[in-house]
C-alpha cells in the first residue's frame, strides 16, 4: 500500500495528479524500467535522490543505486549509464533556461522520458522533487515496466498548498498516534500530490515539558513530533504548528484547569492572566521545536465571550482582537507570523452562512483592530463560483489563505477564485487526522466529520486544484 486509492484517483484513470500544465506524448517505445539502472544526481540533491530510491522501491520492488555525478543543476537522471552524458547535461541546461525565460520560478520542473533515459530537473530542489513525483505516478500507472515517451513542463498556480490535519479529536482522547501511518500520509498523500504545507493541530497531543498536565494520554513525545517535522521537510512540506487558543479548550486547557473557563463554556476567560502564563509557555516550547515561519493559533467558533464580570466591561470585539494581537506579538518577537480562522471576523451576508460568526458574538469590529500581519484562513464550504469573503479580508489589508473542505465544486471553484485574487495560497481543511487510519472505520464518531473516503478524496482534489487552479 503506497498511494491512497480513492474514488477521485480511480476516476483519473492513470493520469498524473495534479494534471501537468504542459505534456507532450510521443509515438516512441518509451523507457523500460529494470534492476540494472542507476539514479544519477549531484551531491546537492543526494537526499532527494535517496527518497526517490525509497519511493521507487516501494512501488516496484526494484532497488537502484544512487550515484553522485558532476552536475551543477537540480537534476536527476535514471538511466543505464553511470555518468551523465555531456549531451544530456547540455539538454538539461537548455530546458531549465527555457523555463526561466518563460518567467517560471520556484517549484517549476521539466521531465522527459525517452527510450534511453528518464530525465528530471527543477528550477529549484522542490521542482526536482515534483518532477520525481510525476515520474513515480507514471511508473505506478504502467505496471508493465514501460514508461511512455513524453515531455512535461509544469508549475504550480498557488505557492502555498496546504492541508490542515488534527492529531487530536475528542473521541481519540487516549489514542496512540501511529507515526508510520502519519509518515505514509505525508509521503504518499500530501507530497505525492504536490501539497507543500501541513497545518498540524497539536493541542494536547504532545508531551509538553513545561506543562505536562496539558498533555493527553497517547501524546507524542517532542522527539517523535520533531521526527515528523523533519520527515515532512525532506518531502518539501513545511509544517505549521496549530495550537488553538481562546475557543475549543474543552480537550486542552480546560481539562487541566476547568476554573479558567468563561462561565462554563469551552472558551477560556481572557481576563485571567494565568491563561497567558500557560499559553506563552506552550507557544514558546512549540516554536522552539518547529522553528516555523507561521503558527496557527485557531480562534474559530468561540462559544462564549464577555460573560464574566471582568470581561463584561470590555466590548467583545476588543476582547477578541486583543487576544489575537497579544499572542501574535509574542510570536512575532520570534519572527513567526500568526494564522487564524476567519469565521469570528466575518459578519453575516456572505455566501456560506456557517462561516459567518462575527454577528453572533459581536466580534465583527475586531477585524479593524487586528494586526495586519495576521494571516486569515478563510474557510467557506459553499459550492459557489465566487468567494467574496476573500475580497473582504484583502480590502481590510490581510493576507488570505482560501480554505475549502472536501467537495469538488468547493475546492475547484474556491481555488480558481482565490487565484484570480492573487491570495497567499490555499489551505484545505479536513477537521480530522488520525481518524484517517483504517482502524477507525469508515465514519468518525463526531457528527461533523465525513467518511474517511470523502476526506482522503478531498485531500487528493486539493492537491489537484491547488496546483492547477483553472
Ligand atoms: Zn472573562
Amino acid at each position: 500500500m503506497n498511494y491512497f486509492s480513492t474514488k477521485w484517483t480511480k476516476k483519473q484513470k492513470g493520469h498524473i495528479i495534479p494534471g501537468p500544465k504542459e505534456m507532450t506524448s510521443r509515438e516512441e517505445p518509451g523507457f523500460l524500467t529494470s534492476p540494472d539502472l542507476n539514479i544519477l544526481t549531484s551531491r546537492g540533491n543526494l537526499a532527494i535522490a535517496k527518497i526517490a530510491r525509497e519511493q521507487l522501491k516501494q512501488i516496484t520492488n526494484i532497488d537502484l543505486p544512487v550515484i553522485e555525478v558532476d552536475c551543477a543543476e537540480d537534476a536527476i537522471l535514471i538511466c543505464r549509464e553511470s555518468v551523465i552524458p555531456a549531451s544530456a547535461a547540455e539538454k538539461i541546461r537548455i530546458e531549465l533556461n527555457r523555463l526561466k525565460d518563460r518567467g517560471l520560478k520556484t517549484e517549476a520542473y521539466w521531465l522527459e522520458i525517452t527510450e534511453s533515459a528518464m530525465s528530471m530537473a527543477g528550477l529549484d530542489a522542490s521542482g526536482l522533487f515534483y518532477a520525481i513525483q510525476s515520474l513515480l505516478q507514471l511508473i505506478n500507472n504502467n505496471k508493465n515496466g514501460r514508461v511512455p515517451s513524453l515531455k512535461i513542463i509544469d508549475w504550480p498556480d498557488h505557492s502555498v498548498r496546504g492541508v490542515h490535519l488534527c492529531l487530536q479529536l475528542p473521541h481519540l482522547a487516549e489514542e496512540r498516534i501511529d507515526l508510520d501511518y502519519l509518515k505514509r500520509l505525508i509521503r504518499w498523500l500530501l507530497a505525492a500530490y504536490k501539497l507543500n504545507t501541513l497545518v498540524l493541530e497539536i493541542d494536547a497531543s504532545v508531551m509538553y515539558e513545561r506543562h505536562p498536565e496539558l498533555s493527553r494520554k497517547g501524546a507524542l513525545s517532542k522527539d517523535e513530533l520533531g521526527e515528523i517535522v523533519e520527515f515532512a521537510k525532506a518531502h518539501f512540506i513545511g509544517v505549521v504548528p496549530n495550537v488553538q487558543s481562546l475557543g475549543h479548550q474543552d480537550e486542552f486547557l480546560l481539562r487541566a484547569y476547568p476554573e479558567l473557563a468563561e462561565q462554563g463554556s469551552n472558551t477560556y476567560c481572557p481576563s485571567n492572566p494565568k491563561v497567558f502564563d500557560i499559553f506563552y509557555d506552550v507557544y514558546e516550547e512549540m516554536s522552539e521545536l518547529f522553528i516555523p515561519k507561521y503558527f496557527h493559533i485557531g480562534h474559530d467558533e468561540i462559544d462564549a465571550i464577555g460573560k464574566c464580570n471582568k470581561c463584561k466591561q470590555v466590548p467583545n470585539y476588543r476582547i477578541f482582537a486583543d487576544n489575537i494581537n497579544r499572542i501574535c506579538e509574542f510570536l512575532l518577537a520570534k519572527n513567526i507570523r500568526s494564522m487564524v480562522w476567519s469565521d469570528m471576523l466575518l459578519p453575516d451576508g456572505f455566501e456560506f452562512k456557517d462561516a459567518c460568526n462575527a454577528d453572533k458574538y459581536n466580534t465583527a469590529k475586531s477585524i479593524d483592530l487586528l494586526r495586519r500581519d495576521v494571516v486569515i484562513c478563510d474557510w467557506s464550504y459553499g459550492g459557489s463560483k465566487e468567494y467574496p469573503s476573500i475580497d473582504f479580508f484583502q480590502q481590510k489589508g490581510f493576507d488570505v489563505l482560501g480554505s475549502p473542505w472536501y467537495k469538488l465544486e468547493n475546492i475547484s471553484c474556491f481555488s480558481r477564485y482565490a487565484k484570480s485574487r492573487n491570495v497567499l495560497g490555499m489551505l484545505g481543511t479536513t477537521w480530522t487526522g488520525v481518524t484517517l487510519t483504517p482502524q477507525h472505520g469508515d465514519r468518525a464518531e463526531t457528527s461533523n466529520l465525513k467518511s474517511r473516503d470523502e476526506i482522503v478524496d478531498g485531500i487528493v482534489m486539493q492537491g489537484e486544484y491547488f496546483w492547477k487552479s483553472i
